[in-house]
């Protein structure tokens, strides 16, 4: 569960904040898509769940964000990794390894995981991303679906309840999107992860998502609310 409590982000510099008295609950086991025209502060949303606001983007937070009870401002996104897992839009800029095998066991090795639960959970996220196959296959030789995969994979074997997207497939073609989809949808009905994802093209995924949040603009509260509604609007 992710809790935003009058949450607000202002950045130096700018006039209006980047978010303003956010106050919400995205329940836990849904995939939630974060909607809204460019600059109206979806990834810096985002960031507050990650920790990446403000450690590392110089946002200055007010109010509260937890994830699992966390404060994700009194952690750094690498000390939340085992509750939230993060994946941009650009698969290769987050590879830090060479192939896929060693960057899905890459994630773990920080957190201190002991190497027998590291390969078991190499292989769990192998099988459950459909990347059995490509284990050894360096990830630069992959297509750009099957790398988001590895990306998505490289942060779910710590088992994060959460898993923050800022646009996973604004960079692929309609169906390397339609299997990167796939496979979040799977992870939120077998594993009851909680996805919250930033999407600019929301015909694409409405049709994957249990819950739309619709971010109007500065000044105004998010809505929450089901697809159906957000169709009609
Ligand atoms: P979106 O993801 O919806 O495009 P962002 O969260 O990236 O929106 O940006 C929200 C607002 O905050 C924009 O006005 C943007 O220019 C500003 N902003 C985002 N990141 C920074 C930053 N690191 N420094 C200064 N301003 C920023
Ligand atoms: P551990 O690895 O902690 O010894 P398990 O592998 O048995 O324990 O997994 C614990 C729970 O986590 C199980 O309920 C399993 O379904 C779930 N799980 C497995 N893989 C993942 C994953 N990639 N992300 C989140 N939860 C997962």
């Amino acid at each position: 569960m992710i809790r935003f409590e009058n949450v607000s982000v202002r950045y130096e510099g700018a006039g209006a904040p980047a978010l303003q008295d956010v106050d919400l609950t995205v329940p836990e086991g849904e995939l939630v898509l974060l909607v809204g025209p460019s600059g109206v502060g979806k990834s810096t949303l985002l960031g507050t769940v990650s920790g990446l606001v403000p450690h590392f983007t110089g946002g200055v937070l007010s109010g509260r964000v937890s994830v699992d009870g966390r404060d994700t401002r009194t952690h750094k996104p690498r000390e939340l990794a085992d509750v939230v897992g993060t994946v941009g839009q650009d698969p290769l800029s987050h590879f830090v390894t060479d192939t896929v095998e060693d960057e899905l066991a890459y994630g773990m090795e920080s957190l201190g995981v002991a190497p027998d639960v590291m390969r078991r959970r190499v292989e769990e996220t192998l099988d459950l991303l459909g990347l059995a196959d490509l284990r050894d296959r360096p990830i630069a030789t992959l297509s750009g679906g099957q790398q988001q995969r590895v990306a998505i994979g490289s942060v779910l074997t710590p088992h994060p309840r959460v898993l923050v997207l800022d646009e996973p497939t604004s960079a692929l073609d309609p169906a390397a999107a339609e299997e990167v989809l796939a496979v979040l949808q799977r992870l939120v009905h077998d594993l009851g992860t909680t996805v919250l994802m930033a999407e600019h093209r929301l015909e694409r995924v409405v049709q994957y998502a249990d819950q739309v949040l619709l971010l109007p603009g500065p000044g105004l509260a998010p809505v929450l609310g089901e697809p159906a509604e957000v169709m009609a609007l």
